[in-house]
């Protein structure tokens, strides 16, 4: 009895063209489409460059993504191959098979399919075509339509789209940097006829890199990272974005937050509609916190401000904000909360207990008063999966209190705690450690997961 799986020819098949390299580029022309996809993947995967090129420059799909692949260093060469294949609708062919690309999705792990399937009915049948840009497929197609008195689409017109992530940063390697010039060739090639459509940018130093942004739409973005700048040009680079999902600022320089820069700053974010994630990083906000939060929808899943130098009543504004109603991630690391009163704290994890998946409360003063006061209220977070609060002045005793309260909760695999107090010989002074010290703190920790049931929960530390 044939017990063979029914792929298990096609793994052959696949194996076999691989393995003959230059047979297959040759015989593109004439395989089966089906071939096409598991071919393709094979290929990725095997790092067949020249397969890979060659495909592209037949392939027989509107759409090619590079799907659920990560792209790993030797993997880097495939997109320069894939960006190298990119021809311009007509080309001139000999062969038989009319190659039909015509969106190229270069994203990493985007989550999609290598194809769109059939069922797309959204012009031009992909899934994750522009819906943004004037220069899009599906605008330019429309115009044309609309335009009675427009002669019919020149076959040497035909508009394209390359979707890419980019990342515009002075630590970007030769290798980063040469895809990205050769990115920016492909449209002066293109003659107008290819939308570079950027879902992801990445930029610091916005002064330099205005002639890059030159060939980008900013509407398409659906994810900004500004990495060191200040507000205004933060603003300039905001007028041109359209929806954004998400949106993190790093070291962010504002003369004053009651300033015009901050107002416009905050009319910005009051357009931000369908904001998801929220990620500001050493951008000082102390009492304006408010100002900047409450114009926010109330979708925010994750939400991140670390050293922001937030006050007391930044805190009791977070506590009480709908913007901050369900969070699964709240990173507040290095805001120092040194006042007596708990209750902010505690009625910000009171209010997202239900949704909360991962705290991280770093470098924030939290001494055992706090703790204590916050425990009934983290106790109840079911969701928690990781909670990261190291660098903090915390007693033994109370490491051993929380431990004990936390342990019911089965989501929660991963601890990051500090190293207490006790451990040192003035706190947090790293040439004070004691290392045998700690070595019994961590072998009591280990003990009481034990006993508790719960060595799949991992508590660690470190020195910070
Ligand atoms: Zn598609
Ligand atoms: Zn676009």
């Amino acid at each position: 009895m044939d017990n063979k799986k029914p792929n298990t020819l096609l793994d052959l098949a696949i194996l076999q063209l691989l393995r003959n390299e230059t047979a297959t580029i040759q015989a593109l022309e004439e395989i089966p489409r089906d071939l096409f996809v598991p071919l393709f993947c094979a290929s990725f995967k095997g790092v067949h460059k020249n397969i890979v090129k060659a495909m592209v420059k037949v392939w027989p799909f509107t759409c090619l993504h590079i799907g659920t692949f990560t792209v790993r260093k030797p993997h880097r060469k495939l997109l320069t191959a894939m960006l190298e294949g990119l021809q311009f609708l007509p080309v001139q062919n000999s062969g038989s098979r009319i190659p039909k690309l015509r969106i190229l999705d270069l994203r990493e792990d985007s989550g999609c399919k290598i194809v769109c399937p059939k069922i797309c009915t959204k012009s031009p049948g992909c899934l994750f075509s522009c819906a943004h840009s004037e220069h899009s497929i599906l605008k330019i197609q429309s115009w044309k339509s609309i335009a009675s008195s427009e002669p019919e689409i020149q076959p040497s017109s035909l508009p394209m789209e390359l979707i890419v992530n980019i990342s515009i940063v002075s630590s970007i390697t030769l290798r980063q940097h040469e895809y990205l010039t050769l990115l920016l060739n492909k449209v002066e090639e293109s003659s107008g006829s290819l939308h570079l459509c950027c879902r992801d940018l990445e930029i610091d130093e916005l002064g330099d890199r205005r002639n890059i942004l030159d060939y980008l739409d900013l509407k398409c973005l659906v994810s900004l990272s500004v990495f060191q700048g200040s507000l205004v040009d933060v603003n300039n680079l905001l007028a041109q974005v359209g929806q954004l999902r998400r949106f993190c600022l790093s070291r962010i320089t504002c003369r004053s937050l009651n300033g015009k820069a901050f107002r416009n700053f905050v009319s910005h974010l009051r357009c931000m509609d369908h904001l998801n994630e929220l990620n500001f990083h050493s951008f000082v906000l102390t009492d304006h916190l408010e100002t900047a939060l409450r114009v926010l929808p109330t979708s925010l899943d994750f939400l991140h401000l670390t050293f922001c130098e937030l006050s007391y009543n930044d805190f009791k504004f977070l506590a009480e904000c709908p913007q901050a109603n369900h969070l699964k991630l709240l990173n507040i690391t290095h805001n120092p909360m040194d006042w007596e009163d708990y209750e902010p704290f505690y009625n910000i994890l009171h209010r997202i207990s239900g949704t909360l998946q991962h705290l991280a409360v770093n470098q924030c003063v939290l001494t055992d008063s706090m703790v204590a006061g916050v425990i009934p209220a983290l106790s109840r977070c079911s969701q928690l999966r990781v909670l990261n609060f190291f660098s903090n002045p915390v007693s033994m005793p109370m490491l051993m209190r929380l431990l004990e309260h936390l342990t019911p909760l089965m989501e929660l695999k991963y601890v990051i705690y500090p190293i207490p107090v006790h451990c040192y010989g003035r706190w947090p002074i790293q040439d004070s450690l004691d290392q045998q010290k700690l070595a019994n703190v961590q072998a009591r920790l280990k003990q009481m997961l034990r006993e508790a049931g719960r060595s799949d929960m991992i508590w660690f530390t470190f020195p910070g």
